[in-house]
């Protein structure tokens, strides 16, 4: 490894006419741009793989305790050299090396003292670790990792950190109203239940599984009593078994089954009843409801013109499914009401005639619409669903995507916590 010195000329034109030569030694300007108070670069090497940046202690100046970040009068002792990888230096990898001192902190005890361009417990400086953090929310993991010539590992070390970090430091102002959805991971073989503040549109939490007992250290420990208590709208799947845990722990909080998750499931039946009467029917017979789904669940009013008369066609032909489609139809008017007594009025009637209908999809449908109504009807008052939130879920599904280093659960809500909660970066000193 070579050392020479190196020198950066600026040239201060004014206006062509006097030069004034200003030079600036490289360890002067690292120096500056590490915004080092206590310490000081002594000597840069440069070599084929890295520049290697000597940092020292700044004679006598106080340095700070690593804990509470208190100065320090006394120093303790000298550790071995450690190593900090940095943003680098056009092609070059940067490498900050320093012997940490441990001081005497009148509060904390000895320590190691508190180093202004890294996190205590960081490898890289905190400049690398929020440029990392920072494409990583847009790049998979592996991506980053190739930006940036590091390993998958190390990106996952620091998402989790970052992670940890966020979560500890974010912002808690009181939430009022909640969706709580499931992701799946794995194709549908793992489900993780995720929890967002739908006024904020932002992830709260995301719980391992999809069961009672996962969910409830979100009311008890991520929200504590205090902060259930101003909850006031709870939105979730009817399907979903978290209604228990609301009443539990947020009395206060009103229970709204979510308007996309009933729209789902209406639909579902639809299909069922479709795919029932498809493979009843002659060949010849079954040409015209062909790709017949989309044309079923579309809003009539979206239909074009061919798509009508297919329509009118198959409403002519086959009863069961047009009984579905005009029972679908009709369910959707409920959400236009805004009085509870008429909204409720439409919804027993509508019942009573999807009962009649001898389609036993639909009549599954209405008996868990039934034991629900109670969060159904106060849809006329409370006009929220977690289509609000439809733009994070995708994101979620699309993070599941690109990596495959979700086959953990870990990794892959950390990854979640870090692209949907809004969680602040460690701040570069
Ligand atoms: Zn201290």
């Amino acid at each position: 490894m070579k050392s020479t010195p190196h020198r950066f000329t600026f040239v201060v034109s004014d206006q062509g006419t006097r030069k004034d030569r200003t030079e600036v030694l490289i360890e002067t300007f690292i120096r500056k741009q590490l915004r080092l108070k206590a310490h000081t670069v002594t000597r840069v090497e440069e070599s084929q793989a890295c520049m290697l940046v000597h940092i020292d202690r700044l004679g006598k100046r106080l340095l700070r305790c690593g804990v509470c970040r208190r100065r320090c009068l006394e120093v303790h002792d000298i550790r071995k050299e450690r190593e900090w990888r940095d943003l680098s230096m056009r092609a070059l990898p940067l490498k900050l090396r320093y012997r940490p001192r441990r001081v005497e902190c009148p509060r904390c005890g000895v320590r190691v003292e508190d180093f202004p361009w890294a996190e205590p417990w960081a490898r890289v400086t905190t400049a690398l670790f929020n440029a990392v953090a920072r494409l990583a929310r847009e790049l998979s993991w592996q991506g980053t990792a190739r930006q940036y010539g590091l390993n998958w590992k190390s990106v996952a070390t620091i998402v989790k950190r970052a992670v940890e970090y966020g979560l500890r430091h974010r912002a808690r102002p009181p939430v009022h109203v909640i969706g709580i959805d499931e992701v799946s991971r794995r194709k549908g073989q793992v489900y993780l239940t995720v929890v967002y503040d739908l006024e904020r549109r932002v992830l709260l939490w995301v719980g391992d599984d999809r069961t009672e007992e996962a969910v409830r250290p979100f009311f008890t420990k991520e929200m504590g009593a205090r902060r259930c208590h101003t909850l006031r709208v709870v939105c979730m799947d009817m399907w979903a078994p978290y209604a228990a845990l609301v009443r539990e722990h947020a009395t206060n909080a009103q229970i709204l089954f979510d308007r996309f998750h009933i729209v789902k499931h209406l639909h579902e039946a639809v299909e069922e009843v479709r795919r029932t009467e498809m493979r009843r029917l002659s060949l010849k017979e079954r040409v015209v409801f062909k790709r017949s789904r989309w044309l079923l669940l579309k809003n009539p009013w979206n239909l074009t013109g061919d798509q009508k008369e297919r329509l009118s066609t198959m409403v002519r032909w086959n009863t069961p499914i047009v009984r579905a489609y005009y029972l679908k139809e009709s369910f959707q008017l409920f959400w236009d009401y805004r009085q509870p007594a008429r909204a409720k009025a439409h919804l027993e009637k509508w019942m009573r005639s999807a009962m009649a209908s001898r389609l036993e999809p639909f009549k599954k449908f209405v008996r868990t619409l039934r034991s629900h109504l109670d969060g159904i009807l106060p849809w006329t008052k409370q006009r929220l669903s977690n289509g609000a939130v439809e733009g994070m879920n995708n994101k979620i599904k699309s993070i599941s995507h690109r990596s495959f280093g979700f086959r953990s659960a870990k990794n892959f809500i950390a990854a979640i916590y870090h692209c949907c909660a809004r969680l602040p970066l460690p701040v570069e000193r």
